[in-house]
């Protein structure tokens, strides 16, 4: 047998913009090539590794990127550990059938460990090994944040709405959407505390807003709604102010985890039962500063 890759049909992508990216880190794994100025291909070649009798191909491999300056293959594997073994096992074959060809594997620790260095994380020393899983990327975020300002800017055409954010966990999103927002727009924040020890989800207003909402379209800007019971008390305390109307958008719905029935306008994500943090939300005043949603190792969430 006579193995030899495969050329792609059309020229390879080269660029953010061509490219149509099979999984978000690779998009984002692109932006860090271009950042470091690094030439490179997407998915430009597919090795055959195994081929039936009569010659058809069985089995092939296509590498995400090539860099053509290194003369190297990079794939990415942020998935679960089964897919990264049947990865292994297909990477010695490649070496094997096509011992010329350089080609590594990037785990997620050195995607991650690369994010940091690119500065995009703002990760404090070590943060980066306390993050297990990165739920919704940058790119994601702000493509998902855009549609929903597009949204809202279509419903409440013709009006000003005020948009309220509970602090601090939305200043992240509510910075983003009201940017993405073409309408005139005014923004207040309020700060609130859950009762110490009062099992009932209480919520007691720290910081009340400066503004009048009486007759006011109001959207109240949510980072994410857990079990749905300080949203509940939040707009019944709003709505005995008397707004025009009263939305909800949130960026996070933990639906699986709901009591209380709330009504939310606008979803960003819907998020599994696991605690995350980034973009807004922390773990004990940390990660605020992440620019993607994550999960954290569970040594991280024992840490004092
Ligand atoms: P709920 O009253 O809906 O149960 O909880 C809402 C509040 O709990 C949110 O505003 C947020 O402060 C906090 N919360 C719930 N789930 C998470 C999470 O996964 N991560 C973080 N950082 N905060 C959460």
């Amino acid at each position: 047998m006579n193995a030899r890759p495969l050329e792609a049909r059309t020229p390879p992508p080269t660029s953010v913009e061509d490219a149509r990216f099979a999984h978000e880190s690779e998009e984002e794994f692109a932006r860090i090539l271009d950042f470091y100025g690094v030439r490179w291909q997407y998915e430009p070649r597919t090795f055959p590794l195994q081929y039936a009798d009569d010659g058809r191909i069985v089995e092939a491999f296509s590498p995400d990127f090539y860099l053509p300056d290194l003369d190297l293959y990079i794939e990415l594997t942020t998935l679960k550990q089964g897919l990264v073994t049947d990865k292994h096992r297909k990477l010695r074959r490649l070496q094997e059938l096509y011992p010329g060809v350089h080609v590594k594997l990037l785990y997620k620790r050195d995607y991650l460990s690369l994010l940091t260095k690119y500065g995009i994380g703002g990760f404090g020393e070590g943060d980066g090994a306390d993050v297990r899983e990165i739920l919704h990327s940058a790119s994601e975020i702000e493509r998902r944040v855009n549609d929903l300002g597009a949204q809202l800017t279509r419903d409440y055409a013709g009006r000003a709405p005020l948009f309220v954010g509970v602090l601090k966990g939305v200043t992240c999103f509510m910075a983003d959407l009201m940017r993405h927002t073409s309408l005139p727009i005014s923004i207040d924040f309020m700060t609130i505390s859950s009762y110490e020890g009062d099992r009932s989800g209480a919520v007691r207003i720290v910081q009340d807003l400066a503004e009048d909402i009486h007759g006011r379209d109001v959207l109240l800007v949510e980072d994410i709604v857990d079990t749905g019971m300080t949203l509940a008390t939040l707009l019944t305390m709003l709505r005995a102010r008397e707004p025009a109307t009263l939305a909800v958008c949130a960026l996070l719905d933990k639906r699986v985890r709901r009591l209380v029935d709330v009504p939310l306008g606008y979803v960003g994500f819907e998020i599994p039962d696991e605690f995350v943090v980034g973009y807004g939300l922390d773990y004990r005043q940390r990660f605020r500063n992440l620019p993607f949603i994550a999960t954290l190792a569970p040594e991280a969430l024992q840490k004092k």
